[in-house]
């Protein structure tokens, strides 16, 4: 009876989950190669009596649950699904929990971290003067403008509570918000239309899940209503944004600023296109990645992998 456990930083906590898989008879198969296991090192690694996974970003293909062929279970450390195929893990009567609730404070933080290095610099200013350049690049205040966020779920929430608290008004587009007494305590504006939340915005933020339906969301077309002084956040997948289309909407100019944590492949090539560009920004997926998230994610799918698994 094993399971695998594959995101780097569950270790970090494997003293307070270890002894509630073990003392429920389970052996732990760890990923050990320091990174994102690969399809065949999943299928490698989750071989034979490999009843559960707890999962982080690696991808879980139809190939890879159909050659795990034990596997009953898979528990996400954290919320997307984007990375597991649902509809074939349905047919093969896997289930699958994720961690909600886990981390939509710490990716809430980073996107207003973003937000204020999109307006202020600071880490350009910062390491201008660690080059001795004593210069200044004039900013933009965020008090009184509007953020408009598409998706109102754990992390759009969170990011809409701070930005009021910074004096901002806040938008949301999400057809299948339904938490009226939010927007009532907050003074949150539902926005109806796409297209009218990206045209009144001077932040776009976008928290909601990757979906074929969702795919490049943010397109040529829908860039191109974003004002010209428009800064685009994106933490939640890379593939949510047509990045050929961003790349020439910043170097037009036709918005001022980008910054994501997320790319449609992680890490991105080199050579990649938009990294060249000063007014695009990319951190290393760190939304979750704090010491609280972390050890809420590591109990939470510990947790719910137990409970799919009845042990
Ligand atoms: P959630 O499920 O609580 O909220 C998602 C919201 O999006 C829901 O309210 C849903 O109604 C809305 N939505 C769905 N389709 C939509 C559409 N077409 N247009 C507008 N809104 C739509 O999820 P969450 O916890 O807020 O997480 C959001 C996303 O953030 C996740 O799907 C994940 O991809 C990403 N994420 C990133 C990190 C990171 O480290 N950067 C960490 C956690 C989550």
């Amino acid at each position: 009876m094993k399971v695998l456990i594959t995101p780097k930083s569950f270790k970090n906590y494997k003293g307070k989950t270890y002894p509630l898989l073990e003392s429920a008879g389970w052996q732990i198969i760890e990923n050990n190669t320091g990174r994102t296991l690969s399809e065949n090192e999943v299928i490698e690694l989750a071989g034979e009596g490999v009843y559960g996974i707890i999962v982080g970003i690696d991808i879980l293909s139809e190939r890879v649950l159909k050659n795990c062929r034990d596997l009953r279970a898979i528990s996400k450390y954290g919320v997307g699904l984007d990375n597991i195929d649902l509809a074939a893990a349905a047919r093969l009567n896997i289930k699958i929990m994720n961690a909600v609730g886990s981390n939509n404070i710490s990716v809430a933080e980073l996107t207003l971290a973003l937000m204020f290095e999109a307006a202020r610099r600071v880490s350009v200013l910062g390491a201008n003067v660690k080059a001795h350049r004593w210069e200044r690049l004039m900013g933009m205040e965020l008090t009184g403008k509007t953020v408009g966020l598409i998706g109102g779920g754990q992390i759009g929430k969170e990011v809409a509570k701070r930005a009021r608290g910074l004096g901002m008004y806040v938008s949301i587009f999400d057809p299948y918000f339904k938490d009226s007494a939010f927007l009532e305590e907050h003074q949150i504006h539902l926005c109806g239309s796409l297209h009218d939340l990206l045209r009144v915005s001077d932040v776009v933020s976008l928290h909601l899940p990757l979906t074929t339906d969702t795919k490049y969301i943010l397109n040529s077309e829908t860039l191109s209503l974003m004002k010209p002084t428009g800064v685009l956040l994106n933490t939640s997948r890379g593939e949510l944004v047509d990045e050929a289309a961003l790349y020439v909407a910043l170097k037009e100019k036709v918005i001022a600023f980008a910054a994501q944590d997320v790319f449609s492949m992680e890490p991105p090539a080199p050579d990649e296109k938009l990294l060249s560009l000063d007014n695009f920004l990319l951190t290393p997926h760190a939304g979750a990645y704090t010491a609280e998230a972390i050890e809420r994610m590591a109990l939470h799918s510990t947790h719910n992998l137990l409970r799919m698994l009845n042990t």
